[in-house]
């Protein structure tokens, strides 16, 4: 029988509902009596934080684009792709429907109207996305007080509506299929990390070979088992990742077994639909889902937490991590040349 995991902290939730909350309340934060960001178009005055910029102005929104994307690359190359797991858009949209629908899920019955009220929040969600979006770009107290009796122009409607659409299609049905087919930053990011980048790892020294057990068995370190070799580890792994290859599993006696309980909660938990045992994938978004679920697992068998981690495939292989990379400096000089230039100008 599996013992029940005790509950976590659940700080990657908490980051995502600050972050979601930040969202909504961006357009409706005030400086000096204006709204704080406000990219007003027809007047062609965009106000930042009280910073106004006009049309001539127009170099130094490129020169904050241009920062925030040596930014991106910066942190790509230090940590891997934590913006895609902790802060995308479309990774908190995506989470934020699918908890309402394993909230409906879960306490709805019958089926029929758990589906039926899942809908009608995924709607009032993707509405009000739409509504705090375009609030962002036509100010947004006359914006809210114009929904109902409907004043809203044409092109506030169709804005609304567009938004309100691409958040319920992309968040509510493709999903993961937006990072793996349609966003150019995964396509980028691979080429930005390398062995000292983090990724998320499975260790599979101390996880092979996986299997059910009976309570009892204590850890491969309290077992005095040790670590496998990285050959036999990375073999085991392969075998079972590909069983139509390498044929079924031997069955190891439970003493013989490494930590990984084969329980399968990494893989349920996946928002992108993989294994990550089967070694670090591209379409990982490093989400640390698999990390919390099996760390879950460890605690309620009283082993070692971090079978799962974040790591780079160099500190796996027990090598030292090498912080300064001739990207990260690109990057690092990059993003430090134009602060400075924005600051010479300012
Ligand atoms: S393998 Fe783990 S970190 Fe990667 S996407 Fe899946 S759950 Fe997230
Ligand atoms: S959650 Fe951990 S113990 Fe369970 S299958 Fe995944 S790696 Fe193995």
């Amino acid at each position: 029988m599996t013992p029940a995991a005790p509950p976590a902290l659940r700080w990657r939730a908490l980051v995502w509902a600050a972050l979601l909350m930040l969202f909504y309340a961006l357009p409706w934060l005030r400086w000096n009596g204006r709204q704080a960001l406000l990219f007003d178009l027809p007047a062609r005055r965009f106000d930042l934080f009280g910073l106004t910029l006009w049309p001539q102005d127009v170099g130094v929104l490129f020169g904050l684009v241009a920062v925030l994307a040596c930014t991106l690359v910066l942190l790509t190359t230090m940590a891997g792709r934590v913006w895609c797991g902790h802060a995308c858009p479309q990774t908190l949209w995506s989470g934020l429907f699918r908890w309402i629908e394993r909230s409906a899920t879960r306490r709805l019955r019958p089926p029929a109207l758990a589906r039926l009220v899942k809908h009608l929040a995924w709607a009032a969600v993707a509405l009000w996305t739409g509504i705090t979006f375009v609030g962002l770009f036509s100010p947004i107290q006359p914006l809210v007080a114009g929904f109902w009796p409907a004043r809203w122009s044409g092109w506030e409607t169709f804005w609304v509506l567009f938004y309100a659409t691409a958040a319920w299609a992309n968040a509510g049905f493709l999903r993961e299929q937006v990072c793996i087919d349609l966003c150019p930053y995964a396509r980028v990011a691979p080429m930005l990390c390398n062995a000292d980048t983090p990724k998320v790892c499975y260790d599979a020294r101390r996880a092979e070979p996986r299997g059910a057990r009976q309570l009892g068995q204590g850890s491969v370190q309290q077992r005095g088992r040790g670590l496998l070799d990285p050959t036999s580890a990375s073999d085991y792994a392969f075998r079972a990742a590909h069983p139509a290859l390498a044929g079924p599993p031997p069955r190891f006696a439970d003493d013989r077994l490494g930590d990984c309980l084969d329980c399968g909660a990494c893989v349920q938990v996946c928002p992108m639909q993989l294994d990550v045992r089967a070694g670090p994938q591209p379409d990982c978004i490093a989400c640390g889902a698999c990390v919390d679920a099996c760390d879950a697992q460890m605690r309620a068998w009283r082993f070692p937490s971090g079978l799962v981690q974040l790591a780079s495939e160099n500190e796996m292989q027990g090598r030292p991590r090498r912080w300064l990379r001739p990207r990260t400096l690109a990057a690092l000089l990059s993003l430090a040349a134009l602060l400075g230039i924005g600051l010479h100008y300012l």
